[in-house]
């Protein structure tokens, strides 16, 4: 039987692990473990843990690792996750890097390669801060760089409901580089010294960047 892949994506707000993963769903079957995306509903729903992160995303700071372990088991209970996941934006700390671990040696798994996708940070505040996403398929667009073929009408669903992150303007986003280069970045280290990092050039084109991912998830989970 092979295992189940567990890709890691890593990178600063804006490096495109969110574009990326949808596109790896895709492809490879795998399923987008959004620790962000959890959050947010959790905001949107007012549960317990909701009510704790709210300010600390709004102010682009990261939210306790206990809540956001928590919420991360809770959906990696479900069973769409046995073929494999990509988690994107988790682990966020050495904290988490080593929660992650023991969750995965409980369940004999093990990290099929994290991905740093390499960007230059001052692109990041204009990538971030122009960037909104269907309100029904999730499909990401741009103000300067990708706006739908028809204007206000989502090119894959035809939707057209879009929404704004709140933590997505210029000030939080600066917040968010900064808790990237301190609390996150160290994993590039912790990954390299597990034999499991592999790197990206999240400057190129999206296209680019998806066939890079390909070949690396192609080559793990053989
Ligand atoms: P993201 O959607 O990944 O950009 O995350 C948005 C916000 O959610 C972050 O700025 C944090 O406040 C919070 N967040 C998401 N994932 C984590 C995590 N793994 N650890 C701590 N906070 C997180």
């Amino acid at each position: 039987m092979t295992h189940p892949t567990v890709l890691i994506l890593l990178g600063p707000p804006g490096a495109g692990k969110g574009t990326q993963a949808r596109m790896l769903e895709e492809k490879f079957g795998l399923v987008q473990l959004s620790t962000g995306d959890l959050l947010r509903a959790a905001v949107a729903a007012g549960t317990k843990a909701g009510k704790a992160a709210k300010a600390v995303m709004e102010a682009g700071e990261l939210v306790s690792d206990a809540i956001v372990l928590a919420i991360l088991k809770d959906r990696l209970t479900e069973p769409d996750t046995a073929k494999g996941v990509i988690l994107d934006g988790f682990p966020r700390t050495p904290g988490q890097a080593e929660a992650l671990d023991a969750l995965l040696a409980e369940q004999d798994l093990k990290i099929s390669a994290a991905v740093s996708i390499e960007v230059d940070d001052a692109a990041m505040v204009e990538r971030v801060s122009g960037r909104y996403t269907c309100g029904s398929c999730g499909e990401g667009y741009h103000d300067s760089f990708k706006q739908p073929v028809n204007a206000g009408t989502c090119d894959k669903c035809g939707s057209t409901e879009f929404k704004r992150r709140a933590d997505d303007n210029a000030e939080t986003v600066g917040a968010r580089l900064t808790a990237y280069h301190a609390q996150t970045a160290p994993l590039i280290a912790y990954y390299e010294t597990r034999g499991v990092l592999r790197t990206v050039d999240g400057m190129s084109a999206i296209e680019t960047i998806a066939a890079d991912l390909d070949a690396v998830v192609t080559q793990v989970s053989a």
